[in-house]
């Protein structure tokens, strides 16, 4: 069966693997549709090293196509979306009160083990999430970074009335923009370099746009809130510079969230006498756990939209291309799905 293959920096290949058979306790899905995260981009470019070689994807939906031993709740033909990480569940973390993926044996399809830039992917079943029939597989293969988003919110806590800064709109942004609105703020700014992005994010619920390539985004949003700034800056570049923006949007007593993934060797320079004046919350997410039968009920819901932050739907056989392009920075892609 066909799969992507990562074999080095900038070395992803087409190529014809083995089909997974699902062990006991574990489903074998059919892959309808697999989303590029910046993640992935991470493992491409080498600034987030992982053993290879390896299938990524962890962004995915698809159909159950057979079941291991012991797997009684699943059957052939289900629509599903599996949360990706795997946990052990004896260890201290798993075992602790509240749920968590800080599990030093956690590993994640896609990241550590092959994953669903393939015709087929394997998975635990009590990792796999039946979505409804009819839900487009393109846009449940959005359900992942939702779930994360919800992640992230939890930890920040936006309250009702809040203003709310969304730093880089990206996939990302772009849900975290629907959520804060859903979530209860009031105004919620946009900031990003790319002008067609800031036109989707309007689209999608932004009260105020601003482009940082033309414009302060700092000075804008301060002088649009009377020199406060905002109660919560969203993070979701996974750049040091756009962390230093959200610093500086959050009001003194603000709450900051740092949610984009950053390089995993990347620094970044704070001025501790800036958090201290302004007592800030900075606050972290990592992944998702359990959120993602929540994430699956939003999606459900129609109250987050996710089919205008898909910009491209590519065959699987043109992955090398899209990672490259998408690598580059190519203006005019937002998320891309792939389907195999
Ligand atoms: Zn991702
Ligand atoms: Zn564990």
């Amino acid at each position: 069966v066909k799969a992507l293959v990562l074999h080095g920096i900038r070395d992803l290949r087409v190529e014809e693997v083995a089909k997974p058979k699902p062990s006991a306790g574990e489903v074998l899905i059919r892959v309808k549709a697999c989303g590029i995260c910046g993640t992935d981009l991470h493992f491409y470019k080498g600034e987030w090293r992982v053993k290879l070689p390896l299938i990524p994807g962890h962004e995915f939906s698809g159909i159950v196509e057979e079941v291991g031993p012991g797997v009684e709740e699943l059957e052939e033909g289900m629509p599903v979306v599996a949360e990706p990480n795997i946990t052990c569940g004896r260890c201290y973390y798993c075992r602790m009160k509240d749920r968590n993926f800080y599990c030093p044996n956690i590993r994640a399809v896609g990241v550590d083990v092959d994953g669903a830039f393939a015709e087929y992917v394997k998975v635990p079943a009590g990792n796999v999430y039946t979505i409804p029939r009819g839900m487009p597989f393109e846009e449940a293969a959005l359900i992942e970074p939702l779930a994360c988003c919800l992640r992230g919110l939890d930890n920040v806590g936006i309250e009702l009335g809040d203003t709310v800064a969304v730093v880089g709109v990206g996939p990302i942004g772009l849900l975290m923009i629907q959520l804060s609105k859903i979530w209860g703020a009031v105004k919620v700014y946009a900031i990003d370099l790319i002008r067609e992005r800031l036109n989707l994010a309007k689209q999608l619920g932004a009260d105020v746009i601003v482009n940082a390539s033309k414009e302060d985004p700092v000075k804008a949003v301060l002088s649009d809130t009377n020199d406060v700034g905002v109660d919560v800056a969203i993070e979701a570049a996974g750049s040091s510079r756009a962390m230093d923006t959200a610093v500086k949007l959050a009001r003194r007593g603000g709450r900051v969230l740092i949610f984009g993934v950053a390089p995993q060797e990347e620094e970044w320079r704070l001025r501790p006498f800036e958090l201290y004046e302004k007592e800030l919350t900075i606050v972290a997410s990592y992944r998702s756990p359990y959120t993602f039968q929540r994430a699956v009920r939003v999606a459900s819901s129609g109250r987050v939209l996710l089919g205008p932050i898909i910009s491209h739907v590519m065959p699987l056989e043109r992955g090398p291309e899209a990672f490259e392009k998408l690598s580059k920075k190519t203006h005019g892609m937002i998320k891309v799905v792939l389907k195999p």
